[in-house]
């Protein structure tokens, strides 16, 4: 039995790594297609590989299927080293943003370019953003058809420009939603400072002190972690233009909104890549494909929408 998941058994915490790829395709189509940037995304994500690659971790990248089209490299050197690939829409547009004929159009194509490009079925599937709430559940119908069996695009909680926080599970759930049924992995949230949150990706990860975030892992018996690439990076992002910001968020571009957007995407990211290090030399972890194997789902809660 494969290492990772004895431990798993033996321990019954289940840690899954996950990361969500698009940097070089947003970098191409809307900011600005320097190719310095490209250099600098390659080289965080070899750390990242290298690192997994030490510990015998495969992770999940979501990645967007234009980046299947555009950067295939960059998708089929992650897929030679083991992980699973999964999907992440194809332009990394807002599910919530996109009516249910855009988002068939956007699955349908995303999966098919990851799946020509790598080889094999893509199974695994997470919106932008995580995308996904009560208004258009829908997606998950989408989602099922497009050939997706499991689905991690919940965060049952509220957050900026969505959540599900009427989800009601934190853990693997069997999805029931018209005639479909998905396999669902939420993010994992808990009560801090009287509020719903979550402390093992994105903004949140970058935030909290990593000790923090071990000691919450140890508590749990499932993490969903969650990464960008530009979650890692150092140096700021700039304030975007109004236009940029309007044309990507589809929400006014006050002078407000943006300065919000600039201190949440920056904050914390000096030192991130080293926290994300740290914990993958210090904490077990398994894939999405390799956590659905080992879940016995009859035990798990379910969900019906
Ligand atoms: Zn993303």
């Amino acid at each position: 039995m494969d290492t990772k998941v004895a431990y798993w058994l033996k321990h019954k915490l289940m840690n899954i790594l996950t990361f969500d790829i698009e940097e070089w395709f947003l970098e191409k189509i809307y900011f600005g297609n320097h190719t310095e940037k490209y250099h600098e995304f390659d080289c965080y994500l070899d750390q990242i590989l290298d690192a997994l690659d030490e510990r015998g971790f495969k992770g999940t990248f979501f990645c967007v299927g234009g980046m299947a089209t555009d950067f295939p490299q960059i998708v089929k050197k992650i897929e030679s080293l083991g992980h699973e690939i999964g999907c992440h829409s194809f332009k990394h547009v807002w599910l919530n943003k996109l009516r249910e004929e855009e988002v068939l159009e956007d699955t349908r194509t995303s999966v098919d370019a990851l799946e020509q490009c790598i080889g094999k079925k893509i199974k695994s599937y997470r919106a932008p953003a995580f995308s996904i709430g009560k208004d258009n559940k829908w997606a998950f119908d989408i989602l099922a058809d497009c050939g997706i069996e499991r689905d991690a695009s919940v965060f049952p909680a509220v957050r900026d420009f969505g959540g599900f926080a009427q989800f009601g599970e934190k853990t693997p759930t069997n999805l029931f939603c018209n005639s479909i049924k998905l396999k669902e992995f939420p993010i994992n949230t808990k009560i801090l400072f009287g509020k719903e949150m979550a402390y093992s990706g994105g903004g949140y990860f970058r935030f909290f002190p990593l000790g923090f975030v071990k000691k919450e892992m140890a508590k749990s018996d499932y993490t969903m972690t969650y990464f960008h690439i530009a979650d890692l990076i150092p140096e700021s992002n700039g304030l975007m233009k109004k236009e940029d910001f309007e044309a990507y968020f589809k929400i006014p571009g006050t002078l407000k909104n943006r300065c919000l957007r600039y201190v949440k995407s920056n904050l914390g990211k000096k030192g991130a890549l080293g926290k994300l290090l740290k914990l993958i030399e210090t904490e077990n972890f398994v894939n999405l494909e390799q956590a659905d194997a080992i879940i016995n789902w009859d035990q798990q809660p379910s969900v019906v929408l």
